[in-house]
């Protein structure tokens, strides 16, 4: 609902009613849906009779005031209804309706707990597979329920359906290894001499010897199924002190490790520390921007512990949580008492008790480590937040409303409780180093890697030359294949990234690999297979499928790219011996797919991680020295004006992938252009360069962080609606913003399910105030909407576009 709705409630409630309090009303006919009370007023509407409210569910608010206002300034700014944010801020297991369904949990065994009517519910389940509200009303022949299904979600005996979820659960492995003592040959031979009478007992060692000559950690179950002895020979032999067992443990939300201490810091952490706790005293906002293995994970620790011990909540935001287990067992240890993590993955039951705990300021909760949907909970006493790899572009929610950037959100948050942000990147996005370098935000550098490590040497490796010479296997050149003998030679680990997206709409020339651009705009034009057209992603130019590539005059301009999956094969046609795990949605759909990939190379089972950007977000491997990069160009000419900023930020992610612990590592980046700008100043680490230039092309170009973006997009099955709806807007918003209107303009996927899709991008200067800007269009929608043709379209604004 875009607007707020009254009802009628009476004295007495109105005593007990406060905001945040959620209450059920009916809505429409013969619904009910949960409502959460917003503001208590005696102003009767104009427009319609009040409804009385069905009940009230709550007996303290589970939303605070602070949220609400976070919350209408989300809505205000990212032009959404309050409903939008309300929607995706809440647990859904707090939005019950009439239509929810209801599921039994088998894993419930405490039925006596319950209360008669929740027991009669529970036991109808057993019956049916599952109830909807209004047959739980039939049931009990009573019209107020919710608090019923409340009784039976808190108790967890039952389920929603809501969105396929994972359960993480926590999961151990358990490895085993030799004493440290039969490194020596003679210990060893002794032993086995010793061994000699229990056959059983020696096979396992052998077969251990075996084992470990491949990958350097040993499971237990598979040394197990391998010799195909049982687990008693085993502890024979742990008890014999031969063997020892341990563990990989990743368990993500109830911690029972122990607690260890912080890390001594090392002099750059420590000054970089310093640095920011000195900036807090004069900025809310900072940056820290640290090189990729810098240790600026230890300086957010070391930070974390001075808010927690002030008994302040800290907020840890990270772009993906199903991509950092790591960062979750690193936190763990050192704050396992006072960690949850959120996450929209996360089962319904898990998501509403850390919701509880957050409202109820429990010291369990005071450190919430989450993805974006975090920056919702409803905290009172925020003192810290922290927004890791602050550049990543996941941050942004696309669809549905609310489209925030949670970045930014975070920032107003930090602001309403008056509590430090701390930005931290070692690509900053250039949003963020030009509000740095403007003075809004405060900036501390951190150059050293830890240990004193060198960064990767990056080698640029030109695919054009490598093909006419032909040097090339498959996409592997002559010099990338002999980096990969050298890692592997030495019982090293690589990773190869091939950034293959959904679609590859950008046409490259095959003997020069320049691409088609726009002359409006800084992008690369993109391929419309329909109509063999080139066209603008941003300005609506277009033109006709070439022949030939104006650069060289080569006839074969092509619009395939190749994907992890047949880098994989080649891998394997390549090093028939070696163990590959491949990293894309493909592999990592299934639940805790990530998981156990990342948990595999940690363990060194896998020699080559083959896979796309995901392999970029703040993974931490100790063993790999070598990372290479199949394919550069395709970034390079993504049709984006954020396009150089990105393919800048993911090349320097991968390749920080490389050479973290022990000695400088490689990075192999196979390009057609290799005097690229963008690659240039990745292989010399030249940050500031590329941002200047970028910068540069922003300014001319009226891009972010200059202008500011705002994207309107329209949708409906019927082409000639969108058509003529989108030119009827065009018109309507040059009246008011003349040539900063862009479009319209047709996404690369014009149609999806069945939608026809067109855009118009608002540029707004900086000296036009954004509030009279948004003021205006919302009154252009409003018009828009009551053309009684248009009314069925689907009309969406993203502010800030990604
Ligand atoms: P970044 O997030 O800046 O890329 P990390 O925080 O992952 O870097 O640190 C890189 C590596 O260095 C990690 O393996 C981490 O455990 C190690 N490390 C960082 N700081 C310290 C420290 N003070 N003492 C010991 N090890 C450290
Ligand atoms: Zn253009």
């Amino acid at each position: 609902m875009r607007k707020t709705y009254t009802y009628a409630i009476t004295e007495a409630e109105s005593k007990y009613l406060k905001t945040g309090m959620r209450v059920a009303v009916p809505f429409g006919k013969n619904k009910i849906y949960t409502a959460l009370v917003f503001n208590i007023h005696k102003k009767s509407p104009v427009l319609y009779v009040a409804k009385d409210i069905h009940q009230i569910l709550d007996e303290a608010p589970v939303v605070n005031q602070q949220q609400i206002k976070h919350w209408e300034w989300i809505s205000n700014y990212y032009m959404c209804a309050l409903g939008d944010v309300y929607r995706a801020a809440l647990p859904s297991a707090f939005l019950l309706e009439s239509e929810t369904i209801i599921f039994k949990n088998d894993a419930f065994k405490n039925d006596l707990e319950l209360g008669d009517d929740a027991f009669l519910i529970f036991e109808a389940l057993q019956n049916h597979s599952q109830l909807t509200i209004n047959q739980v009303c039939d049931i009990l022949d009573k019209k107020k329920v919710l608090p019923i299904i409340d009784e039976l979600i808190q108790k967890n005996a039952v389920h929603i359906k809501e969105k396929i979820y994972e359960v993480y659960k926590p999961k151990l492995i358990r490895y085993i290894k030799l004493k440290d003592k039969f490194n020596n040959t003679d210990e060893l031979k002794t032993l086995l001499e010793k061994l000699s009478r229990s056959k059983k007992q020696r096979e396992a060692v052998l077969l251990y010897f075996q084992l470990a000559s491949n990958s350097k950690q040993v499971k237990v179950k598979e040394l197990q199924d391998k010799a195909n002895i049982s687990l008693s020979v085993l502890n024979t032999l742990i008890s014999k002190n031969i063997f020892e067992f341990y563990h990989l443990q990743q368990d993500r939300v109830s911690f029972k490790g122990e607690v260890s201490d912080l890390k001594v810091l090392n002099e750059h952490q420590e000054k970089a520390f310093l640095q920011v706790k000195q900036s807090f005293e004069k900025y809310s906002v900072s940056l820290l921007n640290g090189v990729t293995g810098s240790g600026k994970t230890e300086i957010y620790v070391k930070l974390i512990k001075e808010f927690l011990d002030k008994g302040k909540q800290v907020l840890f935001l990270l772009p993906e949580i199903a991509l950092t287990t790591q960062i979750i067992s690193r936190l763990e240890i050192y704050f396992g008492d006072y960690l949850s993590v959120f996450h929209s993955k996360y089962s319904m039951n898990e998501r509403v008790e850390v919701w509880n705990n957050v409202l109820n300021s429990k010291t369990k909760a005071q450190l919430v480590l989450g993805a974006r949907s975090s920056v919702f909970l409803p905290f009172s006493d925020l003192g810290l937040i922290i927004v890791d790899e602050e550049h990543e572009n996941s941050y942004k929610q696309f669809d549905p409303a609310p489209r925030y950037n949670a970045r930014d959100t975070a920032v107003v948050l930090g602001h309403q409780h008056q509590a430090k942000v701390l930005l931290g990147s070692a690509t900053p996005s250039l949003e963020s180093f030009y509000n740095a370098s403007e003075k809004k935000y405060g900036f501390i550098h951190l150059n050293k890697r830890f240990g004193n490590i060198q960064l990767p040497n990056i080698e640029l490796i030109d695919l054009k030359e490598k093909y006419k010479k032909k040097r090339m296997k498959g996409h592997f050149s002559d010099r990338l294949i002999q980096m990969i003998n050298e890692a592997l030679n030495e019982k090293e680990q690589i990773i190869l990234f091939q950034n293959r997206r959904g679609f590859s709409p950008v046409v490259e020339c095959t003997t020069c690999g320049v691409s088609p651009q726009c002359p409006n705009c800084d992008v690369s034009l993109t391929y419309h297979k329909y109509r063999k057209e080139l066209k603008c992603h941003y300005c609506s130019y277009y033109r006709a499928m070439p022949n030939a590539c104006d650069a060289c005059g080569g006839s074969t301009l092509d619009s395939k790219g190749f994907g992890t999956e047949q880098i994989e094969l080649e891998l394997k046609e390549l090093f028939p011996d070696i163990n590959i795990g491949r990293m894309d949605l493909d592999t990592t759909r299934g639940k805790n797919g990530y998981q156990k990939i990342i948990r595999a190379f940690e363990a060194q089972e896998i020699d080559v991680l083959v896979g796309t950007q995901m392999l970029s977000k703040g993974l931490d491997f100790k063993n790999v020295s070598l990372v290479g990069v199949m394919n550069a160009d395709s970034m390079l000419n993504f049709p984006d004006f954020r396009a150089h900023e990105r393919a800048y930020q993911l090349l320097v992610q991968v390749s920080g992938r490389s050479g973290r612990s022990k000695k400088r590592g490689a990075v192999a980046i196979q390009t057609y252009n290799p005097y690229h700008q963008i690659l240039q100043q990745v292989s010399t680490n030249s940050y500031v360069e590329m941002y200047k230039e970028q910068l540069q092309d922003r300014w001319q170009f009226n891009y972010p962080p200059y202008y500011r973006i705002i994207k309107i997009t329209l949708k409906h099955r019927d082409y000639l609606k969108v058509d003529s709806g989108i030119n009827w807007l065009a018109k309507a918003l040059r009246n008011s913003f003349g040539s900063n209107v862009m479009g319209p303009t047709e996404p690369v996927v014009s149609r999806v399910r069945n939608q026809y899709i067109k855009n118009l991008t608002l540029k707004v200067p900086p000296k036009q105030s954004l509030l009279k800007t948004k003021k205006q269009i919302q009154k252009i929608m409003e018009v828009f909407e009551a053309v009684k043709d248009y009314r069925s379209i689907r009309f969406i604004i993203d502010v800030d576009a990604y």
